[in-house]
């Protein structure tokens, strides 16, 4: 089995795929409908899916739609990212309990070993973001052993995007939409007539150990090029982008740029974008008692730098307006991330787009910003 080559799945065959899952140990975490979105949980088999569902994105705007078939992955990518698996949104990271001499004893728990994941459903921009949110959190010199315990023994089955979202802009990132690395198995969805198959391409020994599970078939010229099809089609229609050239110098030279004062007159501060970003990573840390000061508990979770409380030091918030926080986001996103750890922060996956309540875009902010250089409106 090669790397190169091409296999199908029928449909009908595609709940072998759970059950070869399963047998190898894996909880199998994907996409399903909950509240209206389409967001990511454990799920036992093709009917936890979203069939038949596609989601409508625009700035500001996200509505699941009824699709005229029964698609298994006939969308883009919703609010949750595979971030609540490596950086999960609260971790309890110590507790204690006062002792008879009125001390703190910590207490000890034996540490949880993390589920064996499969992630079924990571897209191309996805996982970029896994990528580079590893190098983040696992790629230094003294990573959290927790952190590079959710990470290990991962098994990634990505599908590759046949449509493009409606703010996405993975292409100008060169984040995809097709995946060509960091996948076990990559499938492509195809709706044919009557016919509902998938072509699959195999990343890893893992991945072909599971493929031989399933019943498969080599994959004939006309279904690769259904695929490939497909693959053009999402690369096309994509309607968003961002000029990268030379993109950090031009954030460095752009620190008065009125545009920030623009942007924090819509801006609500209210962190939406950090959220459902898949590479955002600041945390905070935070002490919790009981009311009877008896049992403390010291937790980590996601805090965004578009709050306050996050740039506060001795004296003061560093970022106290909007203006600052705003221009710190999109600056370290798109320029002083490169410096920081050799790659733009961002993978084009529109979310922050989609979730801002004010259709804030950074699309149409890093376009502003150029533009304001070639008609004298940068200022200082
Ligand atoms: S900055 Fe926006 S488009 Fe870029 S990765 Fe984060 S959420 Fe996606
Ligand atoms: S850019 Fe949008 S999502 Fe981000 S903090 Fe401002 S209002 Fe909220």
């Amino acid at each position: 089995m090669s790397e190169t080559d091409r296999y199908t799945l029928e449909r009908e065959a595609f709940d072998e795929l759970f059950a070869a899952l399963a047998r190898r140990g894996y909880t199998v975490v994907g996409p399903t409908v909950r509240d209206q979105a389409i967001v990511y949980d454990e799920i036992a088999c093709s009917a936890d899916l979203p069939l038949g569902w596609t989601d409508e994105q625009d700035g500001g705007h996200y509505r699941l739609r009824r699709r005229d078939d029964q698609a298994l992955f006939g969308y883009n990518v919703g609010p949750h990212s595979w971030k609540r698996y490596q950086l999960p949104p609260e971790v309890r990271l110590w507790r204690a309990r006062r002792d008879e001499h009125g001390g703190l004893s910590e207490l000890a728990e034996a540490p949880r070993e993390p589920p064996r994941y499969a992630f079924l459903g990571a897209r191309s921009c996805e996982l970029h973001a896994m990528g580079i949110l590893d190098r983040v959190l696992v790629g230094g010199a003294h990573p959290d052993p927790a952190d590079r315990a959710r990470r290990e023994d991962v098994l990634v089955i990505a599908v590759q995007c046949a449509q493009a979202g409606g703010t996405c802009f993975c292409v100008s990132m060169g984040t995809g939409p097709t995946a060509d690395s960091g996948f076990d198995i990559a499938l492509t969805e195809v709706l044919d007539g009557a016919r509902h198959y998938f072509v699959l391409e195999v990343g890893s020994e893992r991945g072909a150990d599971v493929l031989g599970d399933l019943r498969h078939a080599r994959a004939q010229d006309d279904e690769r090029e259904a695929a490939a099809g497909a693959h053009a089609r999402a690369a096309a229609q994509m309607g968003r982008e961002i000029d990268v050239t030379d993109i950090r110098e031009l954030l460095y030279r752009n620190y008065e740029n009125p545009r920030w004062d623009d942007v924090a007159e819509r801006c609500l501060s209210c962190g939406n974008c950090t959220m459902v970003c898949p590479t955002c990573f600041c945390t905070t840390v935070e002490d919790v008692t009981d009311l009877a000061g008896e049992h403390v508990e010291r937790h980590q979770r996601w805090d965004s730098c578009f709050t306050i409380d996050y740039s506060n030091i001795h004296g003061g918030a560093v970022r106290a307006s909007t203006r600052s926080r705003y221009r710190q986001w999109m600056t370290h996103k798109l320029a002083t991330w490169i410096d920081q750890f050799g790659s733009s922060g961002c993978v084009g996956c529109g979310r922050c787009i989609t979730w801002c309540p004010v259709a804030i875009d950074i699309t149409e902010e890093a376009r502003a910003i150029r533009a304001s250089e070639e008609t004298g409106d940068a200022g200082a």
